[in-house]
């Protein structure tokens, strides 16, 4: 098995379930020490920290429940990091939320939470950490950011807004470390096969009197070529490469992994 990551330690924000769940479990079993964060019912949480753990070794992963919408809980979740495995070199920025409404009528508090959860945390928690990273002189820093990132769809302002400005961050932390052994860079998935998303399959279906598979290719992946959902796997593979040997010139990308969503 691949142990690139022996020695290192990971934070990764939103990893009870779906992308970052599944970038944490790669990261373990890579050798890393990982921290786990995320909201969800606690039998959720336990079966997340009992996975994560056991490809660590055995136990359950540490956690931090610390709200992403929250500054002070942000800085206190990365201290908690650095206390409990010793440091903090590789922060995955993954917590995010979504809400689809006509920008006119786009409610106000969906607007801030989602800039806050999506934009503000992922600043909240690299001005934290990058300090600890520059002392030990080397770090990853990875935004999970979206084909949303760099392109537009209708109906989801404050998503797009955020992810937009992930990408803007991103390439300002890369220059800000590019004289160093740390990198900071963001990846951009297409539609990532998660329940939630899998969910949205058959009420499409039947909203638009068509098949399933019909309502995933024609309406629900209208925009990933592809045809198929990216695994989270897929998305795991490319935050571990970045972590891995032979990533350090990469720094202040945007890597697409959309099934050719952007080239479009
Ligand atoms: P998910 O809902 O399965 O996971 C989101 C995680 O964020 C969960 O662990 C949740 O508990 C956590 N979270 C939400 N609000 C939080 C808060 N206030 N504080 C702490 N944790 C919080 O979703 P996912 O699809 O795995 O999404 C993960 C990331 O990937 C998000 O940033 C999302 O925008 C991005 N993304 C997802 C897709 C997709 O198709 N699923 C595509 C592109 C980008």
């Amino acid at each position: 098995m691949d142990r690139t990551l022996e020695g290192r330690t990971a934070l990764i924000t939103g990893s009870t379930s779906g992308i970052g769940l599944a970038i944490a479990h790669a990261m373990a079993e890579a050798g890393a020490k990982v921290m786990l964060n995320g909201f969800g019912r606690p039998a959720e949480i336990a079966a997340a920290r009992a996975k994560v753990g056991a490809a660590m070794g055995g136990g359950d992963a540490p956690y931090s429940a610390a709200d992403m919408a929250k500054p002070a809980e942000i800085r206190a979740m990365v201290a908690e990091c650095e206390a409990t495995l010793g440091a903090c070199d590789i922060l995955v920025d993954n917590a995010g939320i979504q809400h689809v409404s006509p920008v006119e009528e786009f409610p106000e508090e969906k607007w801030d939470a989602i800039l806050a959860i999506n934009l503000s945390s992922n600043f909240h928690a690299i001005r934290a950490a990058l300090p600890g990273m520059r002392k030990r002189n080397w770090g990853r820093i990875i935004n999970i950011a979206s084909a949303h990132g760099l392109v537009a769809s209708p109906y989801k302002a404050a998503y797009v807004a955020a992810k937009h400005g992930v990408v803007g961050l991103t390439k300002v932390v890369a220059l800000e470390v590019a004289r160093t052994p740390i990198t900071c860079n963001a990846i951009c998935p297409g539609f990532v096969r998660t329940p939630l998303a899998e969910a949205q399959v058959g009420p499409l279906a039947a909203k638009h009197g068509v098949s399933e598979e019909a309502a995933l290719t024609d309406y629900l992946l209208e925009k990933q070529p592809s045809k198929r959902w990216i695994e989270v796997e897929e998305v795991a593979a490319m935050a571990l490469w970045l972590c891995g040997p032979g990533s350090g010139g990469v720094n202040g990308a945007a890597l697409s992994v959309d099934g050719g969503w952007v080239a479009a």
